[in-house]
């Protein structure tokens, strides 16, 4: 029966970790990671979710289904975090939410109700480069996949007029995957003038923005993470997507919260869209977990706990920040070349401009770990390690 199944291609980025945990070498790191750790480098629990859940162990509640869109607070309170309270889209009851499996199934199920609704032309561009799973994701789905130039690696920077100029060359109808903060793997963000010209040109061309947001509050803050979201909806255009995520600003990775909310151009639209989305969960797997959106209910649910999460979140923003910054003044006091432009990068992950070469050298000479493209886990960094890690990378590029 399945003699004749292939062996599927590894996670590169799970392959890494792979190597890094058979290294013998004392004092190794791993900057290759995907996930924020704290000084220590650990996975932090938050206090504030702790506390939730602390309350929800002593109510030993009984553990029935979510309905298929899941749990309501949940998807109200997100809705609020995303679109701002009094937002006038919630309030006109043009967005459809369901609570999904992380981030990933908000744009799987996105994926394939876009796919079913555009039928067998549907087209996904994408930001060259990418997290790598938008591209299986909807190529999965039935998508053909283009790509817009975004990362100049002559400036570290974003390449704004090539972006315009690829999107301003998408059929009508096409849909355009954004990432709204804290882009994986660059760093390399919009500020909010040049989001208005890229909105304006969506808006022109009749394309549809899917915005992927997994990191709010990893930069700026709640609010201004969500700039491109909070412009999109005072921009007029009639229809565009959200899949958020909870993984990194819950410290939640493996109880799997995310969300999926698509805007439509009024309230019935919105009813239609939210019947096709539970539709689409039903026939994948039925219904969400209650854990963890509870917990995130829980604490988006009281002013309290809301006030003292979005503390926990600045710690960790505050530490990504310090460690950017270090960074870039270590490698200077080594003697490396410039690398000021890693300061201006935002969220967890840096596309530090190091070669491939450069990569393995410091795989094989120094024990640390990144990936090939040069991506680096700034949250992975710590003030123990931050001065081998500047050495070495000084080493490897002078
Ligand atoms: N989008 C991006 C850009 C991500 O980096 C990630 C997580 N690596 C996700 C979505 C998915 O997050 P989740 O773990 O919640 O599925």
């Amino acid at each position: 029966f399945f003699a004749s199944v292939e062996m599927a291609p590894g996670d590169p980025i799970l392959g890494l970790t792979e190597t890094y945990l058979a290294d013998t070498r004392p004092g190794k790191i791993n900057l290759g990671v995907g996930i924020y750790v704290d000084e220590q480098g650990h996975v932090p629990l938050l206090r504030t979710v702790h506390e939730v859940e602390l309350g929800l162990a002593s109510a030993a509640k009984p553990r029935g289904y979510l309905p298929i869109d899941g749990l309501p607070a949940y998807n109200q309170l997100t809705q609020q975090l995303l679109f701002g309270a009094g937002s006038p889209l919630l309030e006109a009851g043009r967005v459809a939410t369901a609570q999904t499996i992380g981030g990933s199934a908000a744009l799987r199920v996105g994926a394939d109700l876009l796919r079913q609704v555009a039928g067998a032309g549907a087209k996904i561009a994408i930001s060259n480069p990418s997290w790598g799973n938008h591209h299986v994701v909807f190529r999965t789905a039935g998508f053909e996949l283009l790509e817009y130039r975004y990362y100049d690696p002559s400036s570290h920077g974003l390449d704004l007029a090539g972006m315009l100029e690829d999107l301003g060359k998408l059929e009508p109808g096409t849909v355009v995957l954004l990432h709204a903060c804290c882009h994986n793997p660059t760093g390399v963000d919009l500020d909010a003038v040049q989001w208005q010209q890229v909105i304006a040109l969506l808006q022109e061309r009749k394309l549809l923005p899917f915005i992927d947001i997994a990191y709010q509050g990893f930069d700026q803050g709640i609010a201004a993470d969500a700039t491109a979201i909070r412009l999109l909806a005072a921009s007029g255009i009639e229809a565009f997507v959200v899949a958020n995520s909870y993984s990194k600003s819950f410290s939640l990775y493996g109880e799997r919260v995310g969300a999926l909310s698509m805007v439509g151009a009024d309230r019935d639209e919105a009813a239609r869209l939210l019947s096709k989305i539970k539709q689409t969960i039903r026939t994948n797997y039925s219904s969400p977990a209650a854990h963890g959106a509870s917990l995130v209910a829980g604490v988006l649910g009281s002013s309290e706990l809301r006030g003292r999460w979005e503390q926990e979140l600045g710690e960790m923003r505050t530490r990504i920040h310090a460690m950017r910054a270090g960074l870039v003044e270590r490698l200077a006091a080594h003697g490396a070349p410039d690398f000021g432009f890693i300061q201006g990068q935002a969220g967890m992950f840096s596309y530090s401009g190091l070669s491939k070469a450069q990569v393995l050298r410091l795989r094989e000479e120094h024990a640390i770990y990144a990936l090939d493209s040069g991506r680096i886990c700034v949250a992975a960094l710590n003030r123990a390690n931050l001065d081998t890690v500047a050495a070495a990378v000084a080493a490897v590029t002078r």
